[in-house]
This record gives structure tokens, sequence and C-alpha cells, in this order.
């Protein structure tokens, strides 16, 4: 009981962190504009649409017709026979979860913590859930009650190695364990190390967000196995966890629209960004494909976490950028990440996002 309350008032103070960051932008729009905000959380979540789109937006027309091009779209872009819209990546994998109710879930990722929603949805089903870096700790885990999952790159973008990856789905299709792959960003970071998609790897599922590294909305893309995907789709449906069709016509004009080209571009940007200015600091940070990530400012973790979200707050209130740190939903971050493939960080020179991070961590500790 004590433990549900701390873990209750530690929602609560998700919240407060979430309407506070939302106040500082609507101060800025009000007092400065949009254009002294700058949107470096990767999320960048376009809408694309066009006016000849706008006219389709009823809602079952709108649905039938987007449906089937983002289907097209979709398949282009992740391989499979079946591809379907979902209202967020964690919908899909809700959905996938309820689904399938395994007795076991198994989660092989490049590095620590999975997303959040792959827990919960196995707590509802009362799914046995462990998840690991350690190839050998995931191979011995998995059998034929086994849903196993790969996430391609984490929330940090961390990068899924091709080799590692490739042994967990043999050993998974050895064991009739089925595969699916939580791709939301590598759908897109994987192309960047030349890495083949996640079906055509053998997965048997894969859901991306149509809002990473893709200018679409907030969305999942889920593609693979016909029987599979419909089964999971039929899910959402009853659960209302589907793509509505204003959503689908976004995602649409998304996948239209995605360029790798320009992603690269952004992966040139951030390989060159010099970062040795944070050296200073003695802080532990990383690059990442398209930026970089704070880890840690002091040691101590909690404490580290509570300065990694008071940073990312005062990024956003004295230097307008916009963070997941800052805004994200409750668990999604704890570290502090710069990306560099938005349209807005088309708009700030290396020196200036450098020099705001490293003078807010100065303020902040
Ligand atoms: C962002 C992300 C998700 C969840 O996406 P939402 O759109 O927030 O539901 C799931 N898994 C990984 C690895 C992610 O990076």
């Amino acid at each position: 009981m004590k433990n549900m309350i701390f873990k209750t008032l530690g929602m609560l103070v998700e919240l407060d962190r979430i309407k506070k960051a939302q106040s500082i932008i609507l101060k800025i729009l009000k007092e400065k504009g949009r254009d002294k905000l700058y949107d470096l959380s990767g999320l960048s979540g376009g809408f694309l649409i066009k006016r000849e789109d706008k006219d389709l937006l009823n809602t079952y027309i709108c649905s039938a017709y987007f449906s089937e091009k983002v289907k097209e779209l979709g398949l282009k872009h992740l391989g499979g026979e079946e591809c379907v819209g979902f209202n967020r990546t964690s919908s899909a994998i809700l959905s996938t979860i309820l689904t399938l109710k395994p007795k076991k879930v198994v989660h092989y990722l490049p590095e620590l913590p999975g997303h959040p929603s792959i827990l919960r949805s196995c707590k509802l089903v009362n799914a046995e859930y462990f998840e690991s870096n350690n190839i050998n700790e995931i191979l011995k885990r998995i059998d034929k009650d086994t849903l196993t999952i790969i996430t391609g790159a984490t929330m940090d973008l961390k990068v899924i190695d091709l080799n590692n990856f490739k042994i967990v789905i043999k050993k998974a299709k050895e064991e009739n364990s089925i595969i699916f792959v939580d791709d939301a960003s590598g759908a897109r970071v994987r192309l960047l190390y030349n890495q083949p998609r996640a079906l055509d790897l053998g997965a048997d599922l894969v859901v991306t967000s149509t809002d990473k590294l893709m200018d679409g909305p907030r969305g999942g893309l889920l593609s693979g196995k016909k029987e599979l995907v419909e089964k999971i789709y039929e899910t959402g449906l009853k659960y209302g966890l589907e793509a509505q069709p204003p959503i689908l016509a976004g995602m649409y004009r998304a996948l239209e629209n995605f360029s790798l080209e320009r992603l690269k571009k952004a992966f040139e940007r951030a390989k060159n960004i010099d970062l040795s200015k944070l050296d200073e600091l003695n802080i532990k940070y990383e690059k990442t494909p398209t930026g970089f990530v704070i880890k840690k400012i002091v040691d101590n973790d909690e404490e580290n976490l509570k300065k990694l979200v008071n940073t990312a707050l005062y990024l956003l209130e004295y230097y307008g950028i916009i963070t997941i740190t800052a805004l994200g939903a409750p668990g999604a971050s704890k570290s502090l990440r710069i990306d560099l493939t938005s349209k807005d960080a088309e708009r700030l020179d290396d020196e200036y996002i450098v020099n705001a991070v490293y003078e807010s961590i100065i303020k902040v500790r």
C-alpha cells in the first residue's frame, strides 16, 4: 500500500513536470512566437496533409482511403504482408501483447531500459517479463511459450548489433517463438548503418513510430505476417487503439515525404558536432546517431534524474529548446537527448546548442 502511494506520487511529480514545461512553451509562444522554440526532441510531429486530403476527412471514407494508402507505403517502408496504423507505437505494443497473450516475454535490446509500455502491457496479461542486453541470458530463456521482443534502437538511439539481432532471430525461429521487433526509431536509424529491415531479417512483426525521424503525427505503424497483423488490429479496434482517420492521413503523407537523404545529413552533422566544451563539466555524455545524449550530471541516480529534468526545463525556458526529458510521457526518459533531425534543428548552429546545454548544466548543478 505504502509502495503504491509512493508510485502514485511519482506519477504526480511527472505530471507536474509536464504541466510546468507546457506552461513555459505557452509563455514563449505568446511573448516571442513559434520561431523562438526549437524542438530537438526527435519527435517532430509533422502533419503534412494536403488540401485534397482534408476533403476526405470523413470517418468511413477517410479510413477506407487512407488505410489503403498507409498500407501501400507502409509495406514499402517496413516490408511484410499486411500493414496497419495504430494511435501510438505503445498502442501497437499493447495490442500485440493483448492479442498474443504470451506466458513469457523475453526482450533483447542493445541497452537497458526497454520502453515502459512493454512491461506495462505484460503486467496486464500476467506475462512473465525479462529484458536484457546480455545475449546469453536471452538465448537460454527463449522457448515455444515465449514472445521474443527485440528493440532495434533504444529510446536513446543505441543501435542493436546486427550479428546479435540475427542470433536472437535464429534461436526464436528454432524454438517456434513469435518475433516482434520494436523498431520505433530503429526502422530508420538502422538504415543509417546499412542494416536490413526487421522483417527481411526474419521477424514476424515490426512496429515503428511515424513521429520518429520522419515528419508524421505520433502514430505506430505495424507490419508483418498477415494473419498476425489482422488479429492484432482487430484487438486494437475493440479497445480503441487504432489510428484514427486524420492520423492515417498524416501517416500517409509522412511516409510519402520520408527522405533518407535528409536523415543522412543529420547523421553527418551529429558525427561532426564538437562537444569538447562538455568535457569541462565532468559529466557522462555520448554521441548518438542523430545528436548526443547526457546520461549523468551527478552520481546518485535519483539525484541525477532530478537534475536532468531541471536542466531540460532550464534549456526550455532560457534557450527555447524542447526535449523529451522536459515533455515526455511518465517514464519516457532517464537521460537528456538532443536530436538534430528536426526542421527546427536546421535553424540553430552547433555552437548555440552545445553552449545552451553547457550553461544549463552549470546553472542547475
Ligand atoms: C518512442 C518509443 C516507443 C513508444 O512510442 P510512442 O509513440 O510514445 O508510443 C516504444 N519503443 C521505443 C524503443 C521507442 O523509442
